[in-house]
């Protein structure tokens, strides 16, 4: 078993938006098998199609190509072992229910959703089991004649799985280790129903991931229930030898306080659960997305990675997918739940937009630059984001930070000016005006820094005051990065433009 390939799959549901913690199983899904040479599949179980929500499959593909998860097979990549979505399966289904069936490991039942109600009401905890299947309507029950009779006449029905009491089951997890479970505690579950002609979830997963060749399932803890339910699925088919081995995945926190990691908490904090911008088709509310917030897939991929599992050792936090591929193990992801630090995301993100290309920083600012109106080429855009970039941790921040070298002051900070501009700051601002006008219309940095310090020093006038003045004229607050690499990228004329404009208007 051990020599076999390794071949995992990400297998979510399309009911909406990709919650954080799915990113997270995709991710640990992708970094395992690029780690071992193995494969990874998309596969899009759909069988419920009452909680089918348009859009969320077309959000998933996206979401997860955006943070560069790439898969060998599936939905929209195609492959041998297809179809990979689950709603295209039917025939295939349809002759394992059958194999059940004629085992005797499963049977028909006929139970409406009314009787089943009212048995609910007439016995405490009421589990349709072992215990209570002769007193229900099925093919265990009911003689053979009157159950054909019944299905040739069109009655609705679903195909029970029936499981033996009081058995041992062992789930052995690459994470929690063995977990042991009775299963008298299952219920009967259904495994198809004839009226969508489909199997539920747990028929359809097992069909697939055996015959999808899948070596590991690595998904989240809220999974780990339904294990037991698997394993003697495959005990029933007979599929024990390829069964494969499971990872059940921490629970992400609260980054406050105890509990599940929901959607309240990213609003009440103010970050997104959700990779992408998602806006629900049927309430058309919108929540907020990694991507449109201002991350690079890079910090969230990076961020995501440490929730729940660390290389240990001497080992930096900050990895790329190449790093984290070569790291990865299921053996050190935590059995513990994983804080979700959002702090932590934002740290990551600011180290990310240090290291990035200042072009695809500039790319990324270029909408919010049409939307004001700003034509600028590429590269000045790019050395406006390079002089800022140092005080961003998310993309919008690079607007906030760098605006002014786009659009000339329309007021002065009443604070500073206050302070800073005194009664011949006017003459010194005109001055230094003066003497730009003797330098080349591109202030190089160094030339003009070393010209503007020289006049201060010989006119016997106070750096600070001079240098503050400039500051309010050019950008209209006490803020920015070093003033000779803004006048160097505003150019002689717009500084002597802003120059001017100060002194009109602040006398
Ligand atoms: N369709 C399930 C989900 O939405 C898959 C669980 C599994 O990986 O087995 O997460």
């Amino acid at each position: 078993m051990s020599d076999r390939k390794v071949r995992v799959r990400f297998a979510p549901s399309p009911t909406g938006a990709l919650h954080i913690g799915g990113v997270r199983t995709a991710l640990y899904n992708y970094l395992f098998a690029r780690s071992h040479g193995g494969d990874m599949l998309l596969r899009i179980e759909d069988t419920d199609s009452q909680r089918f929500v348009p859009g969320a499959e077309e959000y998933i593909i996206e979401a997860l190509e955006w943070l560069g998860i790439k898969f060998d097979e599936g939905v929209s990549y195609g492959g041998e072992n297809g179809p990979y979505r689950q709603s295209e399966r039917r025939d295939i289904y349809r002759v394992y229910v059958q194999q059940l069936l004629d085992r005797g490991a499963a049977y028909i039942a006929f139970d409406t959703p009314e009787e089943l109600e009212a048995k609910r009401k007439e016995i405490d905890n009421f589990q349709y089991d072992a215990s209570t299947r002769l007193s229900m309507r099925n093919s265990l029950s009911m003689p053979k004649e009157e159950v054909d009779a019944l299905i040739t006449s069109g009655v609705q029905y679903v195909v029970r799985f029936k499981i033996e009491p009081n058995e041992e089951v062992v789930v052995s997890d690459i994470i929690r280790g063995e977990v042991t479970f009775n299963s008298s505690i299952l219920d009967d579950k259904v495994l198809y129903k004839s009226a969508d002609d489909l199997p539920t979830y747990h028929l359809a997963n097992i069909v697939d991931d055996h015959l999808m060749k899948i070596s590991h399932v690595i998904r989240g803890e809220e999974w780990l229930p339904s294990s037991p339910l698997h394993v003697l699925l495959y005990r029933a088919f007979g599929w024990e030898d390829t069964m494969p081995r499971f990872a059940h995945l921490p629970l992400l926190l609260k980054p406050d306080g105890n509990g599940k990691l929901s959607k309240r908490d990213g609003d009440r904090l103010g970050f997104p659960v959700f990779p992408l911008l998602w806006v629900d088709p049927k309430t058309e509310e919108v929540s907020s997305g990694y991507r449109e917030s201002g991350y690079l897939p890079e910090a969230v991929v990076n961020f995501v990675a440490l929730l729940g599992w660390n290389p240990g050792g001497e080992a930096s936090e900050v990895l790329s997918m190449d790093e984290l591929i070569k790291l990865f193990s299921l053996e050190k992801c935590s059995k513990a739940g994983a804080k979700f630090d959002y702090n932590k995301g934002r740290w990551f993100n600011h180290h990310y937009i240090q290291s990035a290309d200042n072009r695809l920083l500039a790319e990324l600012l270029s909408p919010t630059l049409a939307e004001h109106n700003i034509q600028a080429d590429l590269d000045y855009v790019a050395k406006a984001v390079a002089l800022v970039k140092e005080r961003c941790q998310l993309i919008p921040e690079l607007w906030e930070q760098s605006s002014f070298i786009f659009v000339r002051p329309t007021s002065y900070d009443e604070k500073t000016a206050r302070k800073r501009w005194k009664e011949d700051s006017a003459k010194q601002m005109l001055e230094l005006r003066d003497l730009l006008l003797t330098l080349p219309e591109a202030l190089p940095t160094e030339e003009t820094e070393t010209k503007v310090k020289q006049w201060i020093e010989e006119a016997g006038y106070g750096l600070g005051a001079v240098m503050n003045c400039f500051r309010l004229s050019i950008v209209g607050e006490a803020k920015g990065p070093h003033m000779f690499d803004i006048t160097a990228m505003l150019g002689r004329e717009e500084t002597i433009a802003r120059l001017e404009q100060a002194v009109r208007t602040l006398g």
